[in-house]
This record gives C-alpha cells, structure tokens and sequence, in this order.
C-alpha cells in the first residue's frame, strides 16, 4: 500500500467501507455498537471488517490487515482456529440455548478452576461489565459497606458505580465519568492513582469499617498497557485483609493472556473474588466471576443477593470456552513461551525503529499484551499515560493501518498478539513502523 502520505489525514479512501459507514450510521449512533470502534481519536475512516483468519484480518474493500485488536482480547489463538469454528458449529446443531443446565457449563468452569484455582465457586454471565457489576453487588453484600475503591484508567465495564475515570474508551473520548450516572451513585466509588500504596492506605484510614471491596486491573489494560510495580498487588492484599475488604481482581482482559491462570498467577496474589472475560468465551459473548466459596455463596438461589441471565452459560459460548481454554491448558508452555516471544520480538524491533527515527516511545508490555506511548516515558499511571502525544499516535495508527497493520484506535488501549502472529507478521509489523515513524518525523 501506498505509505507516501503517512504524515497526513488518510486520503485514502475505503469506498466500501465508507458506504457501510454511512448505512451504520443510518442505525446506530455514530455508526457502532460499542464507541471503543469508532476511529474518532485517530482520523480517518474505520474499515468495515469482512473476515478474518488467524493474525489477519480482511475489510470490505479486500484489504488485508496484521490484527492487534484481536477483537480487543478474546482471539489468543487467532482468527476463527479451528477448533473453536468446530465447537461452536457442533453445539449450534443441538440448539443455540435452552434455559435450563447443560453438561458444558461444569466442564468449562473446572478448565477455570484448573487456571484460577481462587475460583472456589463461580457464575458465568455475558459480558464483563455483568460480571464486575455482580461481584460488586456480592462484595457490598458480604460486608456490608457501601464504599468502592477503584483506581484512574482502569476500566471495569460499564456499570454506574464504575464508570468513574474509567479509561479506556471514557479516557480517548475525554468524558471526565458519564452523563446519567447520579451523584449519589458515584460518591461512594473512591477513584485513586494506580500504583500509589499511600492513598490506598489513606483511604482506608479515612473511611474505616466502610469500604466493601477494592477492584483493580491487576495489570491495567485500559489506560494502555501499565504493569504493578513491584510489591503493589501485594499491598492491595495485605490492607484489604485487614480492613475486612473483598479484593477483587478484574482478570477480564489479563486473565489467560498474562499467564494462564492471569495476573493472580504470574504475581502470585490471590484475590477474594476475579472477573473473567474476552479470552473466556474464545470470541463468543461469556464472562464469569467467582472466588471465595463464602462470598460467593451468597448468590441466590443459595442465598440473598440476586443476580441472574437468560443466556448465561449459553451452549454456543461454553462449547467455544472449552475449546479455547482447553487449548491453552494443554499446550500451557508451548503456548505461552511462544507468545512472550512474539511480543517481544514486535516491542524490540519497534522500540529500535523508534529510537533510530529519533521518535519518543515507550514501550510498555505485559507478556502479549503491549501499549506504545509517544512520549520518553515512565508510564505508571493514569497521570503519567495522560501525558502522551495524542496526535503522534494518531498519525503511527493512520500510517500503520496503511501499510497493512491494525493497532487498537486509541492510545490508551491494549494491543494483543497472538499464537497465530508469525515472524512474517512481525517483520511486515516493524517495516511498517520504521516507515511510518520516518513520515511522523518528515512531518515534524
Ligand atoms: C473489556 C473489559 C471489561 C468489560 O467487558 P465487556 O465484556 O466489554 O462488558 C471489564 N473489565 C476489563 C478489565 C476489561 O478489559
């Protein structure tokens, strides 16, 4: 593809694309079902997706892409893999749900076990938000308390209580939490610095005996990619325990991607309650939460906090999670050997094309999950990842997206690699960066 006009506003012109662009729109607002897809932050047009395999990916107009969306987490083992398609086609024969117990539903939630074995009971649901929604509801149950803590740029989903300086797709759009979340909702949901043991512990000893949960990206995914510091996922542990807290962890994204038993497995924490999500569901709507059998057990019909959902557990979503987590089970090392690697070999060759341009980026990445900020860097919180240039990145996603390359819309997202990337992939990856970088350059 044409990388002559890197350094401006994409000329280039999907027209396929464009017209299903302007038929969404017809629809939905801004032409999407989720705001994280639309390509306000970066410019230009969003390609319409037609379909994909393994790593790549194909738009409407039969342009082919290197993926690092990954459909912003579930696809580890790329695009429509096999055994995933044959699941789900095997299952959509016996009838796409039932409402009422399949056999498939325990067999996925021992795979989970096996990876989260703090997952002494659990429920599956549809979709993160559920999920973390739930364990609050079942953390303020267990306590009693009414307070939240939670940290700036870390994305929990949607819900009302956790929509405070939420990151993600709140922090690229600049929407300080949302308009209709009441006051009264948000006052109890203490938003703090991530990686600041000091104003936990300060908000602890301001509101003692009153906060029901702490909830945290163990790795944060959604202001970009930043890791704990060292013994900070530690400390969250340990204040909770004496608080009488719940800590939960929202593995939605890390989990199954930093390790196979997620970040609780590669810091070696374990927390009260974990979300689970994306990777969960091999691609189909499914998320789960669960941990300490006590707190848990809460949940009706057991006991008094409700919660409930006509296609949790649905057939179609088990049948695919076990393929997908099976896999990952099964070839464990293998898998995630290879994934570091791969990673590792994009980051470096990247980070090397970046530094001989003389462009300021730093690279932060967590096994396969990585972020490239334009800035010198640290990145250690949401303050820190706020500081990055915007615009730069815009123009490295413009200018990759036109050379063949498909990083997440905005810089304060994730990207993912995954087993199906090849060294082909990360050669085409780092060709496309050093050109792109040397456009931003030309371009000052
Ligand atoms: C994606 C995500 C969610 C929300 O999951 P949905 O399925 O989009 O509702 C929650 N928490 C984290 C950490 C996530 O990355």
């Amino acid at each position: 593809m044409d990388s002559s006009s890197t350094n401006a506003p994409t000329e280039r012109v999907l027209p396929r694309s464009h017209q299903l662009q302007q038929r969404a729109e017809q629809f939905f607002p801004g032409g999407v079902n989720s705001p994280v897809r639309a390509f306000g932050a970066v410019g230009g047009h969003p390609p319409f997706v037609e379909r994909a395999q393994g790593a790549h990916v194909w738009d409407a107009d039969g342009n082919q892409y290197v993926d690092y969306v990954g459909s912003w987490g579930p696809m580890i083992l790329g695009h429509a893999a096999p055994q995933v398609v044959e699941a789900v086609q095997q299952a959509a024969r016996r009838s796409a749900s039932f409402g009422a117990s399949t056999a498939s539903e325990a067999e996925l939630a021992a795979l989970v076990q096996r990876a989260f074995p703090s997952m002494e009971r659990m429920r599956f649901v549809s979709s993160g938000t559920e999920a973390t929604m739930s364990a609050l509801r079942l953390a303020r149950a267990f306590t009693g308390r009414k307070f939240v803590i939670k940290f700036e740029g870390c994305y929990h989903g949607h819900a009302d209580a956790l929509l405070v300086k939420a990151g993600s797709g709140v922090a690229t759009f600049g929407i300080p939490g949302s308009a209709g979340v009441l006051e009264e909702t948000a006052q109890f949901t203490l938003a703090l610095p991530f990686n600041d043991v000091a104003a936990v512990e300060a908000a602890f000893a301001r509101h003692q005996g009153e906060i029901a949960c702490v909830i945290v990206e163990p790795v944060v995914g959604n202001a970009g990619c930043i890791a704990p510091a060292e013994g900070y996922l530690q400390a969250l542990r340990t204040l909770t325990a004496q608080a009488g807290a719940v800590l939960i962890f929202d593995e939605v994204m890390t989990g199954f991607r930093v390790a196979l038993g997620g970040a609780q497995e590669r810091y070696g924490i374990q927390p009260d309650l974990t979300c689970l999500g994306k990777i969960l569901g091999g691609g189909l709507p499914c998320a789960a939460f669960g941990g300490r059998r006590e707190i848990v057990e809460m949940l009706a019909p057991l006991g008094p906090v409700y919660q409930a959902g006509t296609l949790s557990g649905n057939p179609l979503a088990m049948a695919a999670g076990i393929a997908t987590v099976g896999h990952l089970i099964e070839q464990r090392a293998q898998i995630y050997a290879q994934l570091e690697q791969t990673a590792a070999a994009i980051a470096d060759g990247v980070a090397q094309a970046a530094a001989q341009a003389g462009v300021a980026l730093t690279t932060n990445r967590v096994g396969s999950m990585f972020t490239w900020f334009l800035q010198p860097g640290p990145v250690v919180d949401y303050a820190s990842a706020a500081c990055s240039d915007t615009r730069a990145f815009a123009a490295l996603h413009r200018a990759m997206l036109e050379q063949g390359v498909w990083l997440p819309p905005s810089q304060f997202e994730a990207a993912f690699v995954s087993t199906a990337h090849t060294a082909l992939d990360v050669a085409a990856t780092v060709a496309a960066a050093r050109a792109a970088f040397a456009g931003m350059r030309a371009a000052g």
